[in-house]
């Protein structure tokens, strides 16, 4: 039986469709309708396909090498990823969907969980539409819409909605009479919060779909997956048990790393690189009040190559620091821990831990900074980080990125970012 207060408040997993894609043919007219896929960073594999992509049976992950000859006879726009544009077309949208909900959890750069109040009538589907159509005709991308009592519900309606015709894009969990039939269409390892290894567990008891698991033995449940696997099961039986997250957790680390262009043999490049990553964390971690007295450097051979070579360093700091300036000057000596001649370096990164808010922080007594100083450095970063967001990101940077990047990623057929920066606006010939 469910209880009268979870008809009253329903969850819905919204979740925008093909969104990299449709980002791209939102700002690009000549794109719509026409088979486009997007390239991982690096230009190295498919990430995302535009439903007439999928049609023409372009595989996801495909190595772009393999299929260019493919793409290009069949048309296909082709495009590396974009993801300044892609995290303003996310913005906008979570902005629009909060007006439009009681509460809002934003779950990934294109999906949220929000809460809703039901109707009197208990009919959602005309608040489902309006969003959908306010989406599109603002953003240019279409919606998905699943909706349940609770998270794990919304999430199996909303694969139901993709998968049935007649759904328009809607599916309410609730407001239908036999749920059994539609929840043995969804098999467990689709069921969200199941892993490979408990899915391969349910399916050796027999445990296909979700109708199975909501219907299986309590106590099994218990004893093999805990109070985890339990709360997963009172989810699908209609009960509410996670809460809609809407403060963001602090993060634990803040990483920033990428595959270079090309392979990295010299020390000066290695150095290069890891100092652009430092600089990107550094302003990252001060968007986010946070400071670092755990500065770790790595960097690796690529996966494919006959001589596997890896190796990270770090160090540890008394005071937690934000400023640039100090993290570069610690990268720098770390890189030189790291670099060996002898191999081709594909990959590097800097990983900012022990993270700590600024506000709060614990003043060492060995290596006391003034107060002076503190201030100093904090103004100073301060107008480095409004400057750069006034002028569009890098207007001031450190003397040390502005040479030749010889490795710097390939990224052959990026998008204009018609959303963010106002001189790729597109202009209208008369
Ligand atoms: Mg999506």
């Amino acid at each position: 039986m469910k209880s009268k207060s979870s008809l009253n408040k329903a969850m819905a997993l919204i979740d925008a469709n093909n969104f990299y894609a449709s980002c791209e043919q939102s700002i690009n007219p000549h794109l719509r309708n026409k088979a486009v896929v997007i390239l991982s960073n690096n230009d190295g594999c498919i990430i995302a396909r535009s439903p007439e992509a999928r049609a023409l049976k372009i595989k996801m992950g495909m190595p772009y090498f393999k299929v260019k000859e493919r793409l290009n006879r069949l048309g296909v726009a082709v495009l590396s990823s974009n993801y300044s544009l892609y995290g303003d077309m996310s913005k906008r949208l979570m902005n629009l969907l909060k007006d439009y909900s009681e509460e809002i959890e934003i779950y990934s750069i294109d999906e949220a969980f929000v809460s809703i109040i039901r109707p009197k009538d208990k009919n959602l589907n005309p608040w489902a539409r309006k969003v959908r159509c306010l989406i599109y005709q603002n953003l240019g991308i279409t919606l998905t819409i699943g909706i349940g009592e609770n998270k794990v519900r919304a999430k199996i309606a909303n694969k139901l909605a993709k998968n049935i015709d007649y759904s328009a894009g809607i599916f309410d969990l609730v407001r239908i009479n036999d749920e059994s039939d539609y929840l043995r269409k969804i098999s467990v390892e689709k069921i969200w919060g199941i892993g490979k290894q408990t899915s391969n567990w349910l399916q050796r008891k027999g445990v296909k779909n979700a109708q199975e698991l909501r219907d299986m033995d309590e106590d099994e449940i218990m004893k093999k997956l805990g109070i985890i696997g339990k709360r997963l099961q009172l989810e699908l039986r209609g009960n509410k048990c996670l809460p809609i997250e809407t403060i963001k957790k602090p993060k634990k680390q803040i990483q920033v790393s990428r595959s270079f262009g090309k392979p990295i043999t010299k020390l000066e490049d290695l150095t290069q690189a890891l100092a652009i990553y430092a600089i990107n964390a550094s302003a990252k971690m001060r968007s986010q009040n946070l400071k670092s007295s755990t500065i770790t450097v790595f960097a690796r051979t690529s996966h494919y190559s006959n001589e596997a070579y890896q190796k990270s360093a770090y160090k540890k700091l008394t005071n937690a620091t934000d400023n640039t300036s100090t993290i570069l000057k610690i990268v720098v000596e770390l890189s030189k821990e790291i670099y060996n001649p002898e191999h081709k370096l594909s990959k590097a990164g800097v990983l900012m831990q022990d993270l700590t808010n600024s506000k709060y922080l614990q003043q060492s007594i060995i290596n006391y900074e003034s107060q002076e100083d503190k201030n100093k450095s904090v103004s100073l970063m301060k107008t480095i980080d409004s400057l750069n967001k006034k002028f569009n990101n890098k207007a001031i940077t450190w003397a040390i990125t502005k040479k030749t990047q010889a490795w710097a990623m390939n990224r052959n057929s990026l998008s204009p970012v018609s959303t963010t920066n106002i001189k790729k606006i597109p202009t209208v010939i008369s």
